[in-house]
């Protein structure tokens, strides 16, 4: 029997949504509904530093306001230590996962990869920073996997990456050690997220081989580009989505995803474009392009 259609959606809560994040969110929704499943939203709320206050509430709201709701309860990873607490135990019982106290400057002759604990430089003065805890990547490990947009990838990790924090040396969980466990506990099958996490993936695959669990199916989407051609982020100047006229935004990011403008014209209320939407939705008119798209949201409708 096959598994059952799980995605989600799993914004930092680092700023307000922007047609980027709305993309993820929009795109991530459809597949879920044309495969008949469930979608998820979850907060990854895991640096504080980074965080901007306030930013959760209002993507959720943001949202919702697109029609977009979570079928299950939210789930914030800032209440889910314990679980990566207990991931890492096990890596670090078994000897995959190890202590380091490398810094960035001991690491910069080998451009920031970590392949074995190097002879520190003195820290004149400075408090000693707590270890963080290391992925063990093994010599010649390449993950390769089957993006369902763009198609067969692979990623020397080893030479490419080298050993992975999983908790920073500042306390904080790692992306990369909390999103694997959240996906397996989740029960997430399809990851559907936007291509600037592409060259993520290949650590995820590694670290759920070494917790033991199952690796979901991968779909990245095209990522927004703003005129310069560089990445939207919900850091930048990006500009947020107008929640209160959610209708363009929507109808940008469809055609965003490849889809017909047409499909959605004679809309006028959100659920009535989802509805639509849902019906017309064509997986294989994504885009398979990891970092080139037009910033369409601007065109006039
Ligand atoms: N929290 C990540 C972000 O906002 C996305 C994580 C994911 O989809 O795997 O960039």
């Amino acid at each position: 029997m096959q598994t059952p259609y799980r995605g989600r959606f799993a914004p930092s809560p680092t700023g307000d949504l922007h047609p980027g994040s709305l993309l993820a969110a929009f795109g991530s929704w459809l597949l879920a509904r044309h495969h008949r499943g469930t979608w998820l939203v979850r907060i990854e709320d895991l640096d504080p530093p980074r965080e901007v206050p306030g930013a959760a509430e209002r993507q959720l709201r943001t949202l919702a306001a697109f029609g977009l709701r979570s079928d299950e309860p939210i789930v914030r990873q800032s209440a889910r230590g314990a679980l990566y607490q207990a991931a890492l135990e096990r890596l670090l019982d078994e000897g995959r996962a190890f202590f380091c106290r490398c810094s960035r400057s001991d690491l910069a002759a080998s451009h920031g990869i970590h392949r074995r604990c190097v002879a520190h430089a003195p820290r004149h003065g400075r408090a000693a920073p707590q270890p963080a805890v290391r992925l063990r990547v093994a010599d010649g490990a390449v993950a390769g996997f089957d993006d369902a947009i763009l198609g067969a990838q692979s990623q020397d990790v080893a030479n490419q990456v080298g050993d992975f924090v999983l908790r920073r040396a500042d306390g904080y969980w790692a992306y990369q050690l909390a999103v694997v466990v959240d996906d397996a506990a989740q029960a997430i099958s399809d990851v559907v997220r936007g291509a600037d996490l592409l060259d993520s993936t290949p650590r995820q695959i590694l670290l759920q081989a070494a917790l033991g669990l199952p690796t979901p199916r991968y779909a990245h989407l095209p990522l927004l580009l703003d005129a310069q051609g560089r990445k939207l982020s919900k850091s930048d100047a990006a500009q947020p989505v107008d929640a209160a006229d959610p209708l363009p935004a929507l109808r940008a990011a469809w055609r965003s995803l490849g889809q017909e403008p047409q499909a959605l014209d004679a809309v006028a209320t959100v659920t009535e474009l989802l509805e639509r939407a849902q019906v017309s939705f064509s997986p294989a008119q994504i885009p398979k392009c990891a970092n080139a798209l037009a910033a369409m949201h601007n065109d006039p409708l």
